[in-house]
């Protein structure tokens, strides 16, 4: 009866108020990590298909938290977007993620592009003017960058998304459409865009080639891109019958385990020196 409501009333909330508690606790405790050094960043490479080099590679941010370890992105990312802090966070990253290509590039390594994710709260009309400041102060060319948005950006306000776009794409940084076909981003848009690259998700590449629907998907995607004479790129690769089915449909990267998992920075350029080596 009325007890039994009550406690259960009360447990919920009781387990509502350490949801809470506990997210609280990450957003301090990511603050924290902001100004003590506890972010990092991993490269994953990029392949392209036909020559096999590695083209470039995705920086992807970890936590070196001092109790739990390496804490992937999953953990705190969403948290990060749902209170405004991965503004900081995206700020953090393009500048260390061009400290290292300015790094690289000094000690004489191909030149590669570094993408950058960048979430739809970080995508405002102060990001170009952030985006150059950084390429000047590590005297890189645009060509060392790109940056991966995702389709959730596009929604918000079109004119003003592709008034950003294009002003950073009129520095020569490329932009790459995150996570492609998972969002709901209209194709009579697609073209407005001005986009570099298309990025299957991750999602579709799983299924290839037992799944009939995700290789009309992708394949579909693949045609779409070519179309509007993109590149397109296939993540989460991890098997030789995916990449089989990638290239032959004209998929032009990979990026995924059958080549390499995300890297820390010194075994990346091991990987890049060997790679381009052979
Ligand atoms: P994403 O942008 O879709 O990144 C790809 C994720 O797939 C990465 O996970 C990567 O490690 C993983 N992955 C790559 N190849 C394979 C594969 O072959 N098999 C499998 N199972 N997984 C693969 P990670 O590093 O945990 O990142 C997760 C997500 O966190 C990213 O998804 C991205 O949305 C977000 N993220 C990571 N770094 C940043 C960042 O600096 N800023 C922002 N805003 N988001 C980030
Ligand atoms: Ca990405
Ligand atoms: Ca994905
Ligand atoms: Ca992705």
């Amino acid at each position: 009866g009325g007890d039994a409501d009550g406690d259960h009333v009360a447990f919920y909330s009781q387990d509502m108020n350490q949801g809470m508690q506990e997210r609280m606790r990450i957003e301090s405790g990511l603050r924290h990590a902001l100004g003590n050094g506890q972010l990092l960043l991993h490269y994953q490479p990029k392949f392209s298909i036909a020559s096999g080099k590695i083209i470039g590679a995705e920086a992807l941010v970890r936590w070196l938290h001092p109790e739990r370890g390496l804490v992937p992105p999953a953990e705190f990312i969403p948290l990060a977007e749902a209170t405004g802090l991965v503004v900081q966070v995206g700020e953090w990253v393009l500048e260390a993620a061009c400290a290292q290509a300015q790094q690289w590039k000094q000690a004489g390594l191909p030149p590669i592009r570094l993408a950058v994710n960048v979430s739809a709260r970080e995508f405002t009309s102060a990001l170009p003017g952030r985006v150059q400041e950084t390429l000047v102060r590590y005297e890189l060319e645009p060509t060392w960058l790109e940056l991966e948005i995702t389709e959730s950006t596009l929604m918000h306000n079109i004119d003003r998304v592709i008034g950003i776009m294009d002003r950073i794409t009129a520095l020569g940084v490329t932009l790459s459409l995150d996570d492609f076909g998972t969002g709901y981003s209209s194709l009579s848009y697609l073209k407005r865009f001005p986009i570099d690259t298309l990025k299957i998700d991750r999602s579709f590449t799983t299924g290839i080639p037992s799944d009939a629907n995700d290789c009309a998907i992708a394949s579909t995607i693949i045609s779409i891109a070519q179309q509007l004479k993109h590149k397109v790129i296939a993540e989460g690769v991890e098997t030789v019958e995916q990449l089989a089915f990638l290239k032959s449909s004209g998929c032009d990267e990979v990026q995924g385990y059958l080549f390499a998992r995300p890297l820390t920075a010194e075994a990346f350029e091991q990987a890049l020196r060997e790679n381009w080596q052979q």
